[in-house]
C-alpha cells in the first residue's frame, strides 16, 4: 500500500526545510532561537507590488492565466532579459512557472532520461541533485573547493563533462557559497561546453541582483551567445523583490525545451497564480529602487558577517561577492567536544549543537555537498546578525 516512486524514496527530504522544522520545534519548546538558516530575504514585499496584487484582485483577475503565463507578464519577462542580460529575446521565447524552483524542476523532468547524467558543481542548491534524482538521472556531482573559490574551473568541468551529459548547472551568485563568476570565468567555461554540443546548460540567476563591491552581473548565454540555442536562463522575483511566498520564476530558453515546459506544467500546476502574475509584473516594470537598497543592506551585512565569523575560534570565511549567504569552513571544530559533552564529528554535529546549545539554526556545509563547512544565510537585522555571532563566538570558545 505505502510503495513509493522509486526515485522519490532515494530522494532527500530538503536540508533547510528540515533546519527550519527543528528551528520551529525548539521554539515552541520555549527555546529562544536566531535562525540563519533560512533562505529568504527578511523584507517585506515593497508595497507597490502588493497594491499592484490587491488591485488585480478587486479588478477580477483571479481566474487561470496561459500555462506559460500571462502574455503582459511574458513581455516584462522579455524586456527584462533585453534590458538587463542582452539577451535578444521576444515574449514567445519566456515561460513563466511557480517559483524558480519549477522552472528548474519542469526544465529537467521535460528533458531527461534513465541513464542521463546532469552536472553538479559543489557545494550546490539542496535542491538540484534531487531533481536529477526524482527524474531518474544521475547527478554527476563536482567538488569545487575554497580554492577555486567555490567555482567550476574548465579543467574540471572539461572532466567531468561525457557522452552521457545532459545538462551543466550554474548558479551565480551562489547559494550557498555566495560566489559569483567573473565574466571571463564563464567565457572559459563557455569555451569547453562550445566543443561539447550535446549538452544544455542551466543558469540559475536567481541571486542576479544580490551582487557586491561595484561587480557586474553576467550570465554564460550573454557571454557566449553561441550557446543560447541551448541555454536555459533561468530567474525569479523571489530573492530580488523579496518575494518568496508569491511563488513566480521564469526562463528563456530555447522553444523546444520551452513547448516542452509548457505541456508538462500543463498537466501540473497550469499557469503561476494569476494574482502573483500581477504583483511580479508590477516588480519587473516598476522602479528598481528597493533592488539597489537591499543590495547595499546584504553587503554591509555581508561585511558585518565576514568579520565577526571570522574571529570566531575555529571558523574561517571568505569574503563571497554576492546572494545572502556566508560559507564558513569549520573544520577546526571537528573532534571537539561542547560543553554538554557532544562531541562534534562532522559539520552536521556543528550544526545541531549550534542549534541546541548556542540557539543559532545554520545549515551544515556538507547538505550543499560539501564539508566540513557551515552556511550561515544573513537575512536578518544587524543587531541580531551581531547577537548570532556573539553566540557562535562563545560556543566556539566553550569547546574542549
Ligand atoms: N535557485 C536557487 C539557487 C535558490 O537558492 C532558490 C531558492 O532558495 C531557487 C532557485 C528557487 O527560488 P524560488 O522557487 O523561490 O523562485
Amino acid at each position: 500500500l505505502q510503495r513509493l516512486n522509486a526515485h522519490l524514496s532515494k530522494a532527500q527530504p530538503s536540508a533547510t526545510y528540515r533546519m527550519m522544522d527543528r528551528v520551529a520545534a525548539r521554539r515552541a519548546s520555549g527555546a529562544k532561537v536566531i535562525s540563519l538558516s533560512a533562505g529568504e530575504p527578511d523584507f517585506d514585499t515593497p508595497a507597490h507590488i502588493c497594491d499592484a496584487a490587491i488591485d488585480a484582485i478587486r479588478a477580477g483577475h483571479t481566474r487561470y492565466t496561459q500555462v506559460a503565463g500571462m502574455r503582459s507578464l511574458r513581455e516584462a519577462v522579455a524586456a527584462k532579459f533585453r534590458r538587463e542580460n542582452g539577451l535578444d529575446v521576444a515574449w514567445e521565447d519566456t515561460i513563466v512557472c511557480s517559483g524558480g524552483k519549477q522552472v528548474i524542476y519542469n526544465a529537467l523532468a521535460a528533458t531527461l532520461n534513465e541513464g542521463d547524467e546532469v552536472i553538479v558543481p559543489a557545494p550546490y542548491w539542496v535542491s538540484y541533485p534531487e531533481m536529477v534524482q526524482l527524474c531518474g538521472a544521475k547527478p554527476s556531482v563536482v567538488t569545487c573547493g575554497g580554492d577555486s573559490g567555490f567555482k567550476l574551473t574548465p579543467k574540471a568541468l572539461a572532466d567531468a563533462l561525457g557522452p552521457r551529459t545532459r545538462w551543466v548547472i550554474l548558479n551565480s551568485p551562489s547559494n550557498p557559497t555566495g560566489a559569483v563568476y567573473a565574466r571571463d570565468e564563464l567565457a572559459a567555461l563557455a569555451e569547453v561546453l562550445l566543443a561539447h554540443p550535446h549538452v544544455l546548460i542551466l543558469s540559475d540567476d536567481i541571486y542576479e541582483h544580490l551582487i557586491f563591491d561595484g561587480a557586474t552581473f553576467h550570465t554564460i548565454a550573454q557571454v557566449e551567445p553561441r550557446l543560447m540555442p541551448r541555454t536555459l536562463t533561468m530567474n525569479g522575483v523571489s530573492k530580488a523583490y523579496a518575494m518568496t511566498g508569491w511563488r513566480i520564476g521564469y526562463g528563456t530558453g530555447p522553444r523546444w525545451l520551452l513547448n516542452a515546459m509548457e505541456k508538462l506544467q500543463g498537466q501540473q500546476t497550469s499557469g503561476a497564480s494569476a494574482i502573483s502574475q500581477h504583483a511580479a509584473l508590477a516588480a519587473l516594470t516598476g522602479s528598481p529602487q528597493f533592488i539597489r537598497e537591499a543590495a547595499s543592506v546584504f553587503e554591509r551585512r555581508r561585511d558585518l558577517m565576514v568579520e565577526l565569523l571570522n574571529q570566531a575560534p575555529g571558523l574561517a570565511c571568505a569574503r563571497p561577492g554576492g546572494a545572502f549567504y556566508a560559507f564558513a569552513s569549520c573544520k577546526d571544530l571537528i573532534g571537539r567536544t561542547t560543553p554538554a559533552g557532544t562531541r562534534l564529528d562532522d559539520d552536521e554535529a556543528v550544526a545541531g549543537a549550534l542549534l541546541d546549545e548556542a540557539g543559532v539554526a545554520v545549515v551544515q556545509g556538507s547538505a550543499f555537498g560539501l564539508g566540513p563547512y557551515i552556511r550561515v544565510a544573513y537575512a536578518l537585522d544587524d543587531e541580531a546578525l551581531a547577537d548570532a555571532c556573539r553566540a557562535i563566538h562563545r560556543f566556539c570558545e566553550s569547546l574542549s
